[in-house]
């Protein structure tokens, strides 16, 4: 898939569309999501034009990779989210129902947040 920069998440990276930002470093940025599915819940992504993780891990620069992974543990810590424990979950295209075509690492801490993800039904 060509990436979309008229995307969500680059016209934040832009400043075109507001955030509540939690972190910004030289490759990354954290903001809350905007309809949150736990009491945290953030997005980490990269300020690179890459669709999803599977683009990002056949693309990125070392750096950027290494800048962003530890974006994710920063926001999780800095949210507090590490001392119950939380999640990380990155969808990656049409079966995992991504949204927005920008990869972006969720958040989820603050409650117990149940199975991985849904059995198949019998
Ligand atoms: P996906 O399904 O692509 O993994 O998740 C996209 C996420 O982006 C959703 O959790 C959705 O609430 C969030 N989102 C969509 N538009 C905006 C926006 O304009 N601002 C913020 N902060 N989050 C957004």
């Amino acid at each position: 898939m060509a990436y979309d920069p008229n995307n969500i998440f680059a016209r934040i990276l832009r400043g075109e569309i507001p955030c509540k930002k939690i972190l910004e470093t030289p490759h990354s940025l954290a903001f809350h999501d905007i309809q949150p599915q736990a009491p945290i819940h953030a997005l980490v992504i990269p300020k690179g034009a890459y669709v999803h993780l599977d683009d990002f891990t056949a693309k990125a620069s070392d750096a950027e990779i290494s800048d962003f992974t530890r974006a994710v543990g920063q926001v999780a810590r800095q949210l507090g989210a590490d001392a119950d424990g939380y999640r990380i979950l990155a969808n990656c295209g049409a079966n995992a129902n991504q949204e927005v075509p920008h990869l972006h690492i969720h958040v989820f801490g603050g409650r117990r947040l149940g199975r991985m993800i849904d059995k198949p039904s019998a």
